[in-house]
């Protein structure tokens, strides 16, 4: 296989380091190219302990734009990458997270080079050429594409998360080393800032990096009984996720969200309670190892996704299930 030369990944915000969606991209693009190089910001010390995780990951150099204070990144990480391309570099691909701040720096990047991005990539492969070959859905995630970049240029990817495993590399102690990046004049397009920070309070695995995760659909017949869903799931240390059609009903909080418009899992176990399986629902749960669906209606979709299925009234199995499970202790 004909590796690209250069893949550009810019990070994810985190505090205490690099997040998991970062760490999945650079595994990923460690797949496709030679060299891995990632975008980041914050102070000295922030960056260069980053630095020595991401050495880890097979990433060896680290472009900062600094401390960036309370402003957003995206404006920043954008200009200095456009920054190095029109100073003469050339990435072939620069891969950002599907997520608020990957989407502001790849809108921008894509204005600042003339080049087109491709979003909600599930899957990437290398093509004749050498180039990328992106899977991505589109039609609201009813149906999925398969497209690529002609011309000179990078391809820029907007990359879901779970699309690639975060894999430390098998060799360790590879100097990583931290570059500043100039910052060209940002002009009004960076005039937004934070003003605060709300952290979500959470109890048990985050719904993203959990194993088990139980979620609830609008079958569940009421709000009340979504504390069915969390107890499953504290039983079972794992997490309760949801469907959109109880997110937007004010049940849950959108960070519960399963699904295109949600969060993507890839558990070992998904237990679907109360839900049909629409395929914007199924598109951000299908990677999960074993799904059990719990649904009224023998014909649901989501039965056809599952390993197990029971036909039954989520306000009885729940309960019952509930019940066995504290029973064993
Ligand atoms: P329903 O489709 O109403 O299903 C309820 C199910 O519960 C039915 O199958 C019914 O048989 C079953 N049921 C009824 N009573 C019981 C009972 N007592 N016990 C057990 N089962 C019972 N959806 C998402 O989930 N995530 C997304 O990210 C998302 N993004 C979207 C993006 C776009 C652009 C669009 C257009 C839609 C999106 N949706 C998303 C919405 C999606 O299309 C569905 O409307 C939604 O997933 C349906 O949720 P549900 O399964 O809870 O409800």
């Amino acid at each position: 296989m004909t590796l690209l030369d250069r893949v550009w990944v810019a990070a994810e915000s985190a505090t205490g380091g690099p997040s998991s969606a970062t760490l999945e991209l650079v595994s990923g693009a460690r797949g496709l190219g030679k060299v891995v190089e990632l975008f980041t910001w914050g102070d000295e010390a922030t960056v260069a302990s980053s630095a020595d995780v991401l050495g880890g990951y097979g990433v060896t150099r680290v472009y900062s734009v600094g401390d960036i204070g309370p402003a957003l990144p995206g404006p920043r990480v954008a200009s200095g990458m456009a920054g190095l391309i029109w100073a003469g570099d050339s990435p072939d691909v620069v891969l950002v997270g599907a997520t608020y701040d990957g989407r502001d720096v790849a809108g921008r990047l894509s204005a600042k080079l003339d080049r087109p991005t491709i979003t909600n990539v599930v899957g990437l492969a290398e093509a004749e050429g050498p180039r990328l070959v992106a899977e991505h859905a589109i039609f609201g995630g009813a149906q999925s594409a398969t497209s690529q970049f002609t011309g000179p240029g990078p391809g820029i990817f907007v990359v879901r998360d779970k699309t690639f495993e975060a894999r430390p590399t098998e060799v360790s102690g590879v100097p990583v080393s931290v570059v500043p990046v100039e910052v060209a004049e940002l002009g009004r397009t960076s005039a937004a800032q934070v003003v605060s920070r709300h952290v979500e309070t959470q109890e048990g695995p985050k719904l993203d990096e959990a194993t088990v995760v139980v979620s609830g659909g609008r079958g569940l017949g009421s709000p009340e009984r979504y504390a069915l869903v969390e107890e499953l799931a504290a039983l079972l240390h794992g997490a309760p996720g949801a469907t959109r059609a109880i997110v937007d009903a004010g049940w849950v909080a959108y960070s519960h969200q399963v699904g295109q418009t949600g969060k993507t899992v890839r558990p070992t176990v998904y237990i679907a309670c109360g839900i049909s399986g629409a395929t914007q629902h199924m598109v951000g749960m299908k990677g999960a190892r074993h799904v059990i669906a719990i649904n009224t209606d023998r014909d649901a979709p989501i039965f056809g996704i599952a390993d197990l299925g029971v036909v039954g009234d989520c306000g009885v199995v729940l309960p019952r299930l509930i019940e066995s499970l504290r029973a064993r202790g």
